[in-house]
């Protein structure tokens, strides 16, 4: 997961859906598939469910591990 040394930062929920944001939570956008989520630490993949209108689900940038949460 980290080599040791690197001191992680307690992960925070993004308060918006936005690759900054995500960043916070140890989460980024997979490049072009559009909607799916990757946790940076376990590199688990997911797909955050948008809901009709663009509405996300509660939690969807929790890793399914929860490596962030
Ligand atoms: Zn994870």
């Amino acid at each position: 997961m980290n080599n040791g040394n690197e001191v992680l930062q307690a992960p925070q929920r993004p308060r918006r859906f936005s690759e900054r944001e995500l960043a916070k939570a140890y989460v980024e956008i997979v490049p072009s598939s559009g909607i799916l989520l990757q946790c940076k630490l376990c590199s688990e993949v997911w797909s955050p469910n948008i809901q009709r209108g663009g509405k996300l689900p509660r939690g969807y940038w929790k890793c399914p591990r929860h490596c962030n949460v």
